[in-house]
């Protein structure tokens, strides 16, 4: 564990959906709420009605155990459901269906570990509920005069992963959460890509202080940046001399008090009625162990031994599952490792990122890719002509393929390689006596047919047919 130096100790409460779900957590409301009209995905199970009863989604709790699993933790073979009671319009019937840790309550899964490069993060626990309907503000919280509710959202199905304070920088905070994202994406629970599917809060506490909690923080990059806010402004008004929950404005990009933090009982939990405590048994939680896929830190480790990655590039690779898959599908057509990781951690990824695109909706598929790397290796085409046609391909949407084919069309066939060699050794007659004294000469009259091709000829083919012709 990295070492805090200033006495920072952050805790984050991570929610992910569940968004592999079809259906709402407790009624058979589609899940797919986004985009849709306000208000049309609703039932009187997740409207709360007078006398309906919520029966609980197999897949919400599948999903659960999967992640609690991936993440190290115990899977409680007992476990049940609470109700958080607050009077807030998000809610419809005025209570929250959640887990709870005290008073009888027992979580879905507890005591987990996650590693990450700055550091491992220890799990308190992770608890099935039911997400709250979307309140909408004209601008922002603070100065809106009128909220809208949309209740689409209210009961889609969430897990959220409470941390112990183990996270020592907002830098930490953000690494623990993309381990996060990949471990939950790995398994294909959530997709982090979606908008909100995601969402932190954040408890920050330096040295004596009292723990002030930030709230509603809805990208990773926001999390980093009110951490730093939280903690320069903690820092120059003294420690916080009270508990209190803040809110993220990330228009303004400050933190502002929400209320004066309510203790647990204010909530007045007690166990769901509706709900009868679930079993699991040991069978159950064997079998998603046995279902679970190849876990992000694995693959890094298989990616660096046995493919032999730099540490660097594996890390990019595993970062995002699809990534990965589509790295290995390459693999497949072509076995070259070290080029095509390469192309994809720095040259793909990198075209990606400054543009904006989602690796998804990247326009060469694996076998294309696969066909570019075996061009270089068959010497049909150079490394830099390669990567010339690759980005050309990846902004204009021209199919690699043909793209190569036109190149090796107009490359340089051998025959005219051999007469431009022929010409540059007689222009250069003086280079040409030098070779004989000196071998390393060859690479100015290499340099000189490379020049003539304008770099589109094989370097080593090159060096050799000169060697040929000077013999
Ligand atoms: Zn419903």
């Amino acid at each position: 564990m990295s070492n805090s130096t200033d006495g920072v100790k952050i805790g984050l409460e991570v929610h992910c959906q569940l968004t592999s779900l079809n259906t709402k957590m407790f009624c058979n409301c589609s899940a797919d709420y986004r985009g849709k009209p306000p208000n049309t995905l609703l039932c009187n199970i997740c409207a709360g009605l007078p006398g309906s009863l919520p029966v609980l989604n197999k897949r919400a709790l599948e999903a659960a155990i999967k992640i609690g699993l991936a993440i190290n933790c115990k899977i409680s073979k007992k476990s049940n459901f609470f109700r958080k009671n607050y009077f807030y319009p998000d809610s419809p019937k005025n209570y929250q269906i959640t887990q709870y840790d005290k008073a009888g309550g027992i979580a879905i899964a507890n005591e987990g570990y996650v590693e990450t490069n700055l550091g491992g993060v220890r799990i308190t626990r992770i608890q099935m509920e039911e997400d709250p309907g979307k309140l909408q503000y004209e601008g922002s919280i603070t100065t809106s005069s009128n909220t809208l509710i949309d209740y689409n959202r209210a009961g889609i199905s969430l897990v959220e992963i409470v941390t112990e304070p183990d996270i020592v920088s907002p830098k930490h905070a953000r690494e623990f959460l993309n381990t996060i994202q990949s471990i939950v994406e790995a398994i294909g629970e959530c997709d982090s890509k979606l908008d909100g599917s995601m969402r932190a809060d954040a408890n920050v506490s330096i040295s004596n202080g009292r723990r002030v909690e930030v709230k509603n923080i809805s990208s990773f990059k926001e999390v980093e940046r009110a951490l730093n806010f939280e903690i320069t402004r903690q820092k120059t008004i003294q420690a916080a001399s009270k508990m209190e929950t803040r809110h993220w404005d990330d228009v303004r990009r400050v933190t502002v008090t929400l209320r004066v933090k309510e203790d647990e009982e204010g909530y007045r939990y007690f166990p769901d009625p509706d709900l009868p405590p679930m079993n699991i048994s040991d069978d159950y939680i064997e079998q998603l162990k046995n279902s679970l896929p190849e876990l992000p830190e694995k693959r890094f480790i298989r990616f660096t031994n046995d493919i032999k990655l730099p540490g660097e590039i594996a890390r990019i690779l595993i970062k995002n599952k699809v990534v990965a898959d589509y790295f290995e599908e390459s693999l497949k057509y072509e076995n070259n490792p070290k080029l095509i990781s390469s192309w994809i951690a720095t040259d793909i990824m990198g075209y990606l990122n400054r543009n904006n695109i989602n690796f998804i909706d990247l326009s060469i598929d694996a076998k294309s890719l696969a066909t570019l790397a075996k061009s270089v290796s068959d010497s049909q085409i150079n490394e830099y002509t390669a990567k010339s046609i690759l980005l050309k391909s990846i902004s204009s949407n021209e199919h690699i393929d043909d793209l190569l084919k036109s190149e090796i069309n107009n490359s340089t066939t051998s025959e005219n390689l051999l007469e431009i060699i022929e010409k540059v050794l007689d222009d250069n007659s003086k280079a040409v006596a030098d070779v004989k004294n000196d071998p390393q000469a060859i690479h100015f009259l290499i340099g000189q047919v490379m020049k003539a091709t304008h770099g589109r000829a094989d370097h080593s083919k090159v060096k050799e047919l000169i060697e040929k012709q000077l013999k």
